[in-house]
């Protein structure tokens, strides 16, 4: 039997859980990061960078 988790979005204090499989976000907040990444990929940075960059723009807007 398969132990089916679900999995909360990363963004710390947002208790939503994920239903895209391969997200790390919630839909509200997989929206915001798609349109991160798209700026922070010109600048070549790894995806875990921009993952944790994003994390941290979202905090300081909360
Ligand atoms: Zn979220």
């Amino acid at each position: 039997m398969k132990n089916s988790q679900l999995k909360l979005c990363k963004v710390p204090g947002c208790k939503k859980e994920i239903y895209v499989n391969k997200s790390l976000f919630c839909g509200e907040h997989e929206r915001k990061f798609r349109e991160y990444r798209k700026t922070a990929e010109k600048s070549a940075l790894g995806l875990s960078v921009i993952v944790l960059g994003f994390i941290a723009n979202v905090k300081k807007k909360s």
